[in-house]
């Protein structure tokens, strides 16, 4: 019986039953039973697959009432559909009372019974899970295999195909939240729906390939494959299909390939392993596919041994804190110390923290790994002070993971208060990538560890893309840069320029910098000539057991500065931009609009803006002239006070206005301020990042609307909608349902389709008319089912046609229901409250999916 709905047809008579037969065949597996009791039985064994059972009145043994009343004795919920030559009304009534879904009358129309059965099997909750089945397996934006629905497709093409070669290939885009941040949430939809069609169009090229969407950005692929080159060209074509987007985009797709050599692992491996070649391709712009190699698979592993072990060893105080010293460039002494752990196996000796830190953050263990290690230093600090001496700082990591305890920096307080140690002494590294996963914690917890006399630093600075931004969104007080992110070799000195800059600017901002990973003389004499505090790295010394710091520390004491540097560089325009030709490298690469701007209290001007800004604009905004002429007149004094705002605050000030560009449709920009200093007497100076924000507008609006849509959606709609011409039979569904609806009518399509539009998220269900001035029930339902706000409210026909024809047309325009005139109280009631019951439990299970799958 294949896939084929299975219809249960209950009649003593042969005929009718052949009848039915011939009419359903084609899209149902019909079976057929004599009497209600063999068709009982039958329903009791196959309670699953029958769909749907069309059940005759008058039969011998046990007759249709009989057979209703047993099934719903025994909880079955299963559309019935009774039929009989009897169109009278009073069995109708009955019939509909017993609980029956619906009722056709001999002899038989064949288009009516099929309508009739497929609108009765759309109203089970079989069909509403089909539909929740269709949520649960295809991805929602793209409509392609979602995760687990693609796996299984691939576990079923892999195993018909054992004797072929597959590649299992995995891809995202590398810093996809960057579209997402810079162009709107919209406009990253809208390229994964782009990059799902592209996936679309290669499967219709080639056979055994299955694809889907895992996850945000990551899809996958599994196909068929001749050689190893034929799929390298295709991915290369599938990179340009994906970076023809937009070309603005700074897109890079990065792909983890899997030539698979054991197609019986199960998809999940096949996955995890493309993954981790991808892995090895990761932010290199040159090498974007990595090829999985069996070593890989020998590293996860390795991980997952680290993963058994890991928390015996925290017990058994295997892992040991390192310091590693800072020097001051000013003293040459040290200044304090970061706290470094290794872990020393008692089988494998030392293992480094780059093997098994990232292990750690990606199953959370870091967190009590860090717990314990800060732990440690409070107890150094306390015991150096009870030793009479006066301990240098000592830094700290905070993984990005710790950001997410919600009670990370009340944790940090409690910590170094139990061993009353002062708040200065304890500093914190917090790394600048952790500031693109969420800039608001990193935000909170940096101000609140700031509020309680810590220190804290940002480690790794210019790893990260954000640089020149972020520098005042996060209030750090240190800056630690990594020379080793700034490799020299041959590029003409441009990496020293940008190290320059850099601490240059850390200095204009009040932030002393210190260089890590410096290893050379010549590092250190350049760092020196640039104005660099403090130096940690190789050249100095290593990091080290914490009585080995303790003897260094010692030795020092007498020399030892404990006092951070205070930079107060007095800004000049002199010194913003020819002193420091090197700040416009940082300043132009910023994939953020940014300018430096001057304002004299009334107006502002550009004196410098950065290519970003000009792809925004189309202009350069300097030979623009007065900004406030483009900007729409009712935000010119937001923008002015911004400025205002900007010079007393100290943080970035943010508005929002319009304005016009030259060619194209005005944009919603959002300009965040930032001020620098003043210069020559009135006028200040600021930084201002800025960013087309017009889809957001966009997005924020929609979600307004969806909001709205959601409130109407917790009251359960009360409203029911009449839409007929005659007063009459107005009056009698108005006295039939105002008991417990509230009854609105109208008296043409028109009127009818204003009022569902006003209230579409309260309006139940719709009784519509056919023959009706002005605008008619069909043009009506027309109308409706072409705009998306209202074409799920159901819809029943009352109509005084009891035309056969008219009745399958309106069916077929996905009516819930048709019903003829002159009507039965109770049938309507009945036929109503049926539809509605089908359409809440519809929406109630799709809450719950949805609910379930937030999980
Ligand atoms: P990081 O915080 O950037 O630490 C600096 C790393 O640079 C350390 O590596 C240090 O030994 C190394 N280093 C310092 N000077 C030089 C130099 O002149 N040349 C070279 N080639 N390397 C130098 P390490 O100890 O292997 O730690 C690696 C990373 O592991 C750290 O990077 C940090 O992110 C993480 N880590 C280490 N200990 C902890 C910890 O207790 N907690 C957390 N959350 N992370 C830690
Ligand atoms: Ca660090
Ligand atoms: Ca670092």
């Amino acid at each position: 019986m294949a896939n084929k709905d299975v219809v249960l047809v209950i009649d003593d008579d042969r005929v009718d039953r052949e009848i039915l037969k011939t009419i359903l065949s084609n899209d149902y597996y019909v079976v057929e039973a004599q009497d209600g009791q063999e068709g009982f039985d039958f329903l009791a064994r196959h309670e699953q697959e029958v769909k749907c059972v069309i059940v005759d009145i008058y039969m011998p043994v046990l007759d249709g009432y009989g057979f209703l009343n047993k099934i719903n004795e025994h909880g079955l919920k299963i559309p019935v559909i009774v039929t009989t030559s009897d169109s009278g009304e009073e069995t109708q009534v009955k019939v509909l009372a017993e609980g029956a879904w619906d009722f056709i009358v001999k002899p038989y129309n064949a288009d009516i019974v099929k309508l009739r059965v497929q609108n009765a099997i759309m109203r089970t909750e079989f069909f509403a899970f089909k539909k929740l089945k269709y949520i649960a397996e295809y991805d929602t934006l793209t409509g392609i295999f979602n995760k687990d629905k693609f796996l299984k497709k691939t576990r079923i093409m892999l195993d018909n195909n054992r004797d072929k070669q597959f590649v299992f290939i995995r891809f995202d885009i590398d810093r996809f939240q960057l579209v997402n941040s810079f162009y709107g949430v919209n406009e990253g939809d809208r390229f994964i729906k782009y990059i799902a069609m592209g996936l679309e169009n290669l499967a219709n090229q080639r056979n055994n390939l299955t694809y889907g969407r895992i996850e945000a950005d990551v899809f996958a692929l599994c196909g068929e494959y001749e050689s190893e080159e034929e799929v390298f060209e295709l991915i290369e074509k599938h990179v340009e299909v994906i970076k023809s987007y937009n070309r603005n985009f700074d897109i890079v797709p990065n792909f983890g390939v899997y030539f698979l050599d054991d197609l019986t692992l199960s998809p999940n491996v096949m996955l995890d392993r493309a993954t981790l070649a991808a892995k090895t391709c990761k932010g290199n712009y040159i090498d974007t596919i990595g090829v999985f190699k069996p070593e890989m698979s020998a590293r996860l592993e390795k991980e997952q041994e680290i993963v058994n072990e890991m928390v015996q060893a925290l017990q058994d105080e295997q892992f040991i804190v390192y310091l590693q010293p800072k020097y001051s460039l000013e003293t040459n002494a040290p200044a304090g110390a970061e706290a470094l752990v290794r872990w020393m196996h008692p089988e494998k000796g030392m293992i480094s923290p780059g093997l098994f830190i990232p292990v750690f953050e990606k199953n959370g263990f870091i967190e009590r790994l860090d717990h314990y290690v800060w732990e440690v230093i409070c107890k150094y600090l306390r015991k150096w002070i009870d030793e009479g001496l006066k301990p240098n700082p000592i830094s700290v990591n905070i993984s990005r993971v710790d950001l997410y305890n919600p009670g990370i920096v009340d944790f940090i307080i409690g910590l170094v208060d139990k061993y009353n140690v002062p708040h200065e002494l304890f500093q914190l590294e917090l790394t600048e990538t952790a500031y693109m996963d969420n800039p608001q914690v990193m935000k909170q917890v940096v101000s609140g560890l700031k509020e309680n006399g810590f220190t804290v630093m940002m480690d790794d600075f210019g790893s990260g893309y954000s640089s020149l931004s972020i520098l005042k969104e996060v209030e750090v007080d240190v800056l630690k840069i990594d020379m080793r992110f700034f490799d020299s070799s041959g590029n003409d000195g441009r990496s020293e320029n940008i190290i320059a800059s850099v601490v240059r600017m850390a200095k204009w901002l009040g932030m002393p910098a210190v260089a890590e990973g410096v290893e050379k003389a010549e590092q250190v004499n350049f760092l020196g000539s640039v104005g660099c505090e403090y130096v940690q790295g190789f050249y100095f010394a290593r990091p080290m057991p914490i009585d080995e710091y303790e003897k260094l520390a010692k030795e020092n004491k007498e020399k030892t500065v404990s006092k951070i540097v205070d930079a107060t560089g007095v800004l000049t325009m002199d010194k913003l931009w020819s002193s420091a030709p090197e700040m416009e490298i940082l300043f132009s690469n910023s994939v953020q609009a940014s300018a430096i701007c001057e304002f004299d209290g009334n107006k502002f001007t550009y004196l410098r803006t950065n290519n970003a800004y000009k792809v925004l604009f189309g202009a350069d905004g300097v030979s623009e002239g007065n900004p406030l002429d483009y900007i729409f007149y009712e935000y010119k004094n937001d923008v002015l006070e911004a400025f205002n705002n900007a010079v007393d605050n100290d943080e970035f000030v943010e508005c929002q206005y319009q304005r016009r560009v030259q060619q194209g449709k005005a944009l919603w920009v959002s300009m965040k301020l930032q001020f620098i200093g003043k210069i020559g007497g009135e006028k200040s100076i600021f930084i201002a990042n800025l960013a087309d924000v017009t889809m957001q507008k966009e997005v924020e609006n929609e979600l307004r609307k969806l909001k709205k849509v959601m409130n109407g959606d917790k009251n359960k709609p009360k409203k029911l909608l009449v839409v007929d011409d005659s007063e009459l039979s107005s009056r009698i569904i108005k006295d039939i349902f105002s008991d417990s609806y509230e009854v609105i009518l109208t008296k043409n399509g028109l009127e009818g389709l204003n009022q569902l539009k006003e209230y579409k998220n309260e309006v139940a269900v719709v009784l519509l008319d056919m023959v009706m001035p002005v605008m008619d029930g069909r043009e009506f339902l027309e109308r409706k089912n072409s705009d998306e706000d209202i074409s799920d409210i159901p819809v029943v026909v009352i109509s005084s046609e009891s035309d056969e024809g008219l009745q399958v047309d309106m069916l077929q325009m996905g009516v819930n229901d048709y019903i003829t005139k002159p009507f039965v109280a109770e049938i309507i009631e009945r036929r109503v409250k049926n539809v509605i019951d089908y359409n809440e439990r519809f929406r109630r299970m799709v809450k719950e999916y949805q609910n379930m799958s937030k999980d």
